[in-house]
């Protein structure tokens, strides 16, 4: 027997439509490519997103269509979010730090129609634009007096789009699984992949986002979004923010200490968000500028995730700065939220090391997100906190496939979706993630974490950052290696660091060797570009 309830499909155009009637007066502040700071609201998106739609009618948009995004995180990528997705056509977010190649082979494997840009990336499609033939046009994302100068194909500007169409225009209501966002890996090896997310999926996953032990988003926030909005959605905070009316607050290109600092305390940001290495800068230039963060801000909570969040960092932020770390992991393929790590009331017991352990972990999967951690074999590992094993998890906001990929299918026949990371999972569900399956340290048989010892080094200090990979070793297999990037001003030697850590990990743990560099490699979305710095020391040999 069948429940007696309505159905309403979720869509992406009914979370701004509840924006405009519940909170039309919640914030979005941007700073703009132009360069000053911009400030509209939930109500001004909801009408401007409704004359986009107009005008990409006009220019032929029909549902199912591919629009691509080369845009940092602002207002206009944000009535792009819900314009785009909103007629029925799929917003493709494309990561403009990407390779060349690799932006070539993701518009055309997408078959995108039109491309939306920030001018600041104009020189990088006029070089890409020959090899994209497939693009009817290309809109310049700023008004008449600020439109660059190019040669490009097509070229419109997004304001007078704009201006010539009215805001009447009723979104489409059509089936809640129909695509709404394509969004590509960056993929270390091969080409990216893409991951088609759907009405239903991206609804979903912003409601789980604003549960409390979810992001923990709400209307008394003011959101700052420092995770880019071409990265997994800016992990779904522009369809959670709509959800609960949190004010939005924008960085556009600018995610220097500097300007995040000043956006944090103009704006009160209560909640940010991004990947571990965007705090590093804002951390050095407070530390050179004597700044005192717990006072001069009213952050009280900053999501990290897309890498493991350093014990250190947890740390400064809670110290220096008044607010609390949500460690939370999450990958393209699942929207990205996975898992996030919030305390338990017991947890209150325990001294501030003890607690330290539980925050470094990536924590507890929430509602919608199963998880489990399996063998070589496939068979499922106990969650004893020790066994440690491939992470699978499936779920309504997790990809089923990817696009127009050949071999189709991600999951088993079970729908289980191999993360490709490995973890263990303790007796109260929180997850720890030990390394990516490739990047893993077998030494004499036994598995070392190299995320574990980075962290570790991390918190040295005169380590501002910290990498740690396998080299080949004739009696163990491998040993780890540990590469730092020294901080500006501080003497440190491998000997001191190795003394550090003694105790910090397990004695057979302990890097055989440091080597210093200036900088280390990271991929298109901030993380420890692991590949490339194997290549790196492949002539390496241990002393
Ligand atoms: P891409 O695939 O484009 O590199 P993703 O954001 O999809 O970007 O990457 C997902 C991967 O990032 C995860 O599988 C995991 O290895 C890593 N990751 C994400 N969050 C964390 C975290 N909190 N701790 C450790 N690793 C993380």
């Amino acid at each position: 027997m069948l429940g007696n309830m309505q159905h309403q499909p979720l869509l992406i155009s009914s979370l701004i439509t509840h924006a405009a009637r519940c909170h039309p007066n919640g914030e979005i502040v941007s700073r703009t490519t132009e360069g000053p700071v911009h400030r509209t609201t939930y109500g001004a998106v909801a009408r401007r997103a409704q004359q986009l739609a107009n005008a990409l009618a006009r220019l032929g948009v029909r549902e199912g269509d591919r629009i691509a995004t080369l845009a940092w995180n602002g207002y206009r990528h944000m009535e792009l979010y819900y314009g785009v997705s909103g007629m029925g056509a799929v917003l493709h977010t494309v990561n403009p730090r990407l390779f060349a190649e690799q932006l070539e082979y993701i518009i055309n494997h997408a078959e995108d129609q039109y491309v939306f840009f920030d001018t600041g990336f104009t020189q990088l499609l006029e070089q890409l634009a020959p090899k994209i033939p497939g693009i009817k046009g290309f809109v310049a994302m700023t008004d008449r007096a600020h439109m660059p100068t190019s040669a490009l194909p097509n070229l419109l500007c997004y304001e007078d789009l704009l201006a010539a169409e009215s805001d009447d225009y009723a979104w489409p209501v059509f089936n809640e699984n129909n695509a709404a966002a394509l969004c590509y890996t960056s993929g270390t090896t091969g080409h990216p992949k893409g991951v088609l997310y759907s009405h239903r999926s991206s609804v979903l996953h912003a409601m789980a986002a604003c549960t409390v032990d979810g992001m923990g988003i709400g209307a008394a926030d003011s959101l700052l979004v420092v995770v880019p909005m071409f990265h997994v959605n800016a992990w779904g905070t522009p369809y959670a923010g709509a959800m609960c009316g949190a004010k939005l607050v924008f960085p556009g290109p600018a995610l220097d200490g500097k300007s995040v600092y000043a956006l944090m305390r103009d704006e009160k940001v209560s909640l940010a968000l991004g990947v571990p290495t965007v705090w590093l800068g804002l951390f050095q230039y407070v530390e050179q500028h004597g700044l005192r963060p717990k006072e001069e801000l009213c952050l009280r909570r900053v999501l990290i995730g897309g890498s493991a969040a350093p014990a250190a960092m947890i740390g400064t932020f809670e110290i220096a700065y008044g607010a609390d770390v949500i460690h939370a992991w999450g990958m393209t393929e699942l929207s990205p939220m996975g898992t996030i790590c919030c305390l338990q009331p017991k947890h209150g017991q325990l001294d501030a090391a003890e607690r330290m352990k539980v925050r470094e972990k990536q924590g507890r999967a929430v509602f919608g997100i199963a998880m489990k951690i399996v063998d070589d074999d496939g068979a499922e590992l106990p969650h004893d906190g020790k066994a440690a094993g491939r992470l699978l998890v499936r779920g309504p906001w997790v990809a089923a496939g990817y696009f127009r990929h050949e071999g189709g299918q991600a999951i088993d026949a079970d729908g289980w979706f191999d993360t490709g990371d490995v973890a263990n999972i303790d007796a109260d569900g929180y997850m720890h993630i030990t390394d990516r399956a490739k990047d893993v340290i077998k030494s004499g048989g036994e598995w070392i974490s190299s995320i574990d010892l980075e962290n570790a080094a991390m918190g040295h200090p005169a380590v501002a950052e910290a990498a740690v990979i396998g080299i080949a070793h004739p009696k163990w297999q491998e040993r780890p290696l540990l590469v730092v990037v020294p901080k500006a001003g501080h003497a440190v030697s491998s000997g001191i660091l190795l003394a550090y850590l003694e105790g910090k990990v397990a004695k057979w743990w302990l890097p055989d060797d440091v080597q210093f560099v200036d900088q280390l490699p990271h991929t298109a979305t901030g993380k420890l570009q692991k590949l490339t710095l194997r290549e790196m020391f492949r002539d390496y040999r241990f002393p």
